[in-house]
Order: structure tokens, then C-alpha cells, then sequence
């Protein structure tokens, strides 16, 4: 299975920070060690015109050049540098990659699954950023996955119809935001009610879950989540964020999940999109545990499963 990582592009933070920067690189090395069949490439930068898809010339202009405002840059919640915008290129590169191989380039058989070892950036809007996120990686991917399949099917009057099956704790926003006026994308969120973002956006499906929400009422609004989707939604791709922040040791999350909660979530999910033989790219998200290594070993479990349904695809 193939998977795409940035983080040897280092984001340089101050001393102290409460974003566990770590984490990628640690989830990096424990793939290598444990789960040697996940292949790893370095993520590709996303240009000026791939990010153009979703973002506004000025936004990009002004993470390129670090020019954007210090309000704006205080709700990205990252200190601007070189490295910063790199970092965010890379991170959305890394989403498109992983959705091209699990699409298959250029018409040819995709191979079902694959992965980006960051990325999940979904508080970030066309004009904005905000809660460490810079440019929006599934909407970018999304975007241009739909142009990429629309210059394969010129005779296809329909676009590739696309859904972003956001697991993350906090309410994708950003990524509700930038496709609420475009039917071919299905956005849906499961977040906790009470949690950041506390202005939240109108998905196409939004589920709301109350503090401390735990695995049996968890797993049951996924089922309802995703029977919802199937009545409403045809997708040829699912953008899965995979965010490992619902877990019940997490510091922001406010849910209670369990590690075997959490890899059912992933399973189900993994499970939906083979069942209908949907390709489907996955990302991290958030996950800010009080042990760093919870967060990472929950992370490891997603891939696991994934891998078992990697292999479905691959016999
Ligand atoms: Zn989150």
C-alpha cells in the first residue's frame, strides 16, 4: 500500500508549542518498522494551480510569500516561515498522490487505498486558514481528481462525484464551506457538538455528538451517518480523515473511544468503500494525546486495517 509523507520538510515552532509536531515522524518510523508492506514516498508539492482549484491567488500568494495578515496568520495557529509553506504544499500534494494511486493514473486500475501520513487540514477555507490548518488537502485532491477523470471521460456528462467522510473530532468547516454550493461533492462531519469550531458550517450531513460520547453511540451514528449517505450520494471517491482526536485519551477531543472503538470506525469505513469497490484515499487529521503515543498507536491501527483491505484490492 502505497503512502506519501512531508515530514522531513520540518515546520520550525517555537519552544513549547501545543502542536505535537512529532507525531508524523513518529507514525513514520513505526509503519517502517511494523507494517513493511505500506510503501513510502515523499509527498509532491502541490502548485500554485492545484491549490487554485480550492484556494483564492491571493491566499496562496500570501502563504507563498508570508505576507498574509497577523490576525490571519494567528488563526493558523503556526508561525509563518519557508518551511511553513512548504510543509502545507507538501501535505496536500501528499492527499492528491494518495488519491491518484488508489484512482489509478491516467485510466489505469487504481490500487483501491492509499494513504497521506499528515494532511486532514480541514479547517482551512478558500481565502483562510485557521486551527493548524494551511490549504484544505481533501478539497484540493477532490478538485482535482474530478478534472484529472473529467479529461479521461469527455463523453461522461456527469463529473466524478466525490465524498469527504470527515471522522475528525471538530466539525470540518473549511472543507463544508468550500463545497456547500457544489452538488457533486458530499461533505459529511462527525464531531463532537460542543468542541472547536464553536461557529460551524452546514455540511451535507452534519452529526453532532454530545461530550463523552463513547464507542456503542459512536459506531451507531457512523451506521445511520453512512446509511444516510448511500440514499443521498453516488461516489466514485471517498476522502476518508482518518483523525485519531475522538480517542477518550485525547486532550481536545471531549469523546470517549476506545482503541478497538476507533478501529472499528476505520473498519467500517474501509469496509463501505470496498463493499461498493469505491477507491478511497485516507489522511490523519487531528490527534492530540496526553501520551503522543496513543495518538500514533491509534494511527497504527488504521493502517493495519487498511492494509487488510489494501490487499482485497491487490490479491
Ligand atoms: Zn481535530
Amino acid at each position: 500500500m502505497q503512502a506519501f509523507y512531508a515530514d522531513n520538510f520540518v515546520l520550525p515552532l517555537p519552544q513549547g508549542h501545543r502542536f505535537p509536531m512529532a507525531k508524523y515522524r513518529l507514525l513514520r518510523d513505526r509503519l517502517v518498522n511494523e507494517l513493511p508492506q505500506v510503501r513510502m514516498a515523499q509527498a509532491p508539492a502541490a502548485t500554485d494551480g492545484e491549490l487554485a482549484l480550492v484556494h483564492t491567488p491571493a491566499y496562496i500568494d500570501a502563504i507563498t510569500h508570508g505576507t498574509l495578515p497577523a490576525a490571519a496568520q494567528r488563526e493558523i495557529g503556526f508561525p509563518w516561515s519557508p518551511g511553513m509553506a512548504e510543509r502545507a504544499r507538501r501535505s496536500a500534494g501528499a492527499t492528491v498522490a494518495a488519491a491518484r494511486v488508489a484512482m489509478g493514473p491516467a485510466g489505469k486500475p487504481g490500487e483501491g487505498i492509499a494513504a497521506n501520513l499528515a494532511g486532514g487540514t480541514h479547517h482551512s477555507y478558500a481565502h483562510k486558514g485557521g486551527g493548524f490548518c494551511v490549504f484544505n488537502d481533501a478539497a484540493v485532491a477532490a478538485r482535482l481528481m474530478q478534472a484529472e477523470w473529467a479529461r479521461l471521460h469527455r463523453h461522461e456528462r456527469k463529473p466524478l462525484q466525490v465524498t469527504i467522510i470527515d471522522l475528525d473530532v471538530h466539525q470540518g468547516n473549511g472543507t463544508a464551506s468550500i463545497f456547500a454550493a457544489d452538488a457533486s461533492v458530499f461533505t459529511l462531519s462527525l464531531h463532537g457538538q460542543k468542541n472547536f469550531p464553536f461557529r460551524k458550517e452546514a455540511s451535507d450531513l452534519d452529526v453532532d455528538l454530545p461530550d463523552g460520547c463513547g464507542d456503542a453511540a459512536y459506531l451507531q451514528a457512523l451506521e445511520h451517518a453512512l446509511d444516510e449517505l448511500e440514499r443521498r450520494f453516488e461516489p466514485g471517491l471517498v476522502l476518508f480523515l482518518a483523525g485519531a482526536d475522538p480517542f477518550e485519551g485525547d486532550r481536545l477531543g471531549r469523546l470517549s473511544l476506545s482503541f478497538d472503538g476507533l478501529e472499528a470506525r476505520d473498519r467500517r469505513v474501509f469496509d463501505w468503500a470496498w463493499q461498493r469497490r469505491i477507491p478511497l484515499a485516507f489522511s490523519m487529521a487531528g490527534g492530540y494525546g496526553v501520551n503522543i503515543d496513543e495518538t500514533v498507536q491509534v494511527q497504527v491501527n488504521t493502517y493495519r486495517v487498511a492494509l487488510e483491505y489494501w490487499k482485497r484490492w491487490n490479491p
